[in-house]
């Protein structure tokens, strides 16, 4: 266990912006945590950080960060049909799905190449063409940093949405999740039910895709269109795409006929990306941050940008797009004061 003072955060956040904390605890094991808890009363502040690819901090941070970084992937218990795995919550997200795949574990490849850790897969049920990770899910272990002990959360416990969870409401900082098991299955049936994935596949020559053929597929995708921290510092998408009634749909649809909406339960999901572009904002560029020139729903760090100006931002679209669509845009990253 390694504790840290006064340090920067700026390498340990995907959008490069520099942050200084008042300390900072590494934990890699079990023995770790117990002695994290001894000196939890000193740091009533704390925040978990994993690969920092989800997170804006938008001053200094007042507390301990605690950096997860507790390794290990094992399978647990086995039959004809699917796997029960264990993993630390520290272990990269995608070296993790590439591991399924390679093993023959079915189930999560349409997630491939999101950056991150495994412990923070579940605080936002992370997703992508097609497919979120509470498909999956089994259960996870955590410390909890409020009551203290370890505790054992289910499915249904950890209140999975749509890029939400209770780690990311009404339990925001309460726990350290520290192993996450996921119920993978040994088919090669796969979920190409995404048009981009499927076209991908059409234009790959695949007429039955594998599990491995999918994630492949995925990896193409997304090294196209997206941009990359190493490259240009960000967080992904930015903001949640809006999901609104029938009755808000049909309003919208009254002044802006052109607008893209997909079905969501019994609601719907319009597309933030196309929103904000509509307003003018795709490409451009205030100070040091600006909005993607690659995609709308992306903010991006041009070098020496600070949390304040990308958050400063980030209140300009969502003012413009309740201006002009009357839909208020809520954010998908974590904001840290
Ligand atoms: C280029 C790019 C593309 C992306 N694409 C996608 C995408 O397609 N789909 C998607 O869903 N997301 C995407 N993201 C967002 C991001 O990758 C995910 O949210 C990822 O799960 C964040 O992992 P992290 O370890 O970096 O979390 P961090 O940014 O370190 O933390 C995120 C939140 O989780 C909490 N947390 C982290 N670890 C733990 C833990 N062990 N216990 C308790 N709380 C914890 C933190 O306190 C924080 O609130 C993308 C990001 C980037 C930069």
């Amino acid at each position: 266990m390694k504790l840290e003072k006064n340090i920067n955060l700026k390498k340990l956040n995907t959008f490069g912006v520099e942050a200084f904390a008042t300390a900072m605890l590494t934990i890699e094991s079990d023995s770790d945590i117990q002695q994290l808890t001894s000196i939890l009363p000193d740091y009533p502040k704390r925040l978990v950080l994993g690969g920092g690819s989800n997170i804006l901090f938008i001053s200094d941070y007042d507390g301990l960060v605690i950096k997860n970084e507790i390794s290990g992937i094992e399978v647990i218990s086995e039959d004809n049909n699917f796997a029960i795995i264990k993993i630390g919550a520290g272990e990269n997200w995608h070296n993790f799905t590439q591991y399924c795949v390679d093993n023959n574990y079915s189930g999560l490849e349409n997630l491939a190449l999101i950056p991150g850790t495994v412990g923070a897969a579940p605080v936002q049920n992370i997703g992508a063409y097609g497919l979120e990770q509470n498909s999956c899910f089994e259960r996870l272990i955590a410390l909890d940093l409020l009551e203290g002990g370890m505790v054992e959360l289910s499915r249904d416990q950890c209140g999975f949405q749509y890029r939400d969870s209770i780690f990311k409401s009404e339990q925001k900082g309460r726990y350290l999740i520290t192993h996450v098991f996921y119920k993978l299955s040994k088919s090669t049936s796969v979920n190409i039910s995404y048009k981009e994935l499927s076209q991908r596949l059409k234009d790959n020559q695949i007429s039955q895709a594998m599990p491995k053929d999918v994630f492949c597929a995925v990896v193409q995708i997304r090294r196209s269109k997206l941009e990359n921290p190493e490259i240009i510092g960000n967080a992904g998408s930015f903001f949640k795409n809006p999901v609104i009634t029938q009755s808000q749909l049909d309003k919208l649809l009254e002044k802006h006929s052109e607008i893209k909406y997909f079905p969501f339960g019994e609601d719907f999901k319009i597309s933030a990306g196309y929103l904000i572009e509509k307003c003018g904002w795709k490409g451009k560029r205030i100070g040091d941050c600006g909005v993607s020139e690659k995609h709308a729903l992306i903010l991006v760090n041009y070098g020496k940008a600070s949390g304040k100006e990308i958050f400063n931002l980030s209140e300009k679209i969502i003012e413009s797009v309740q201006g002009k669509f009357n839909i208020l845009l809520k954010r998908e990253i974590n904001l840290v004061l």
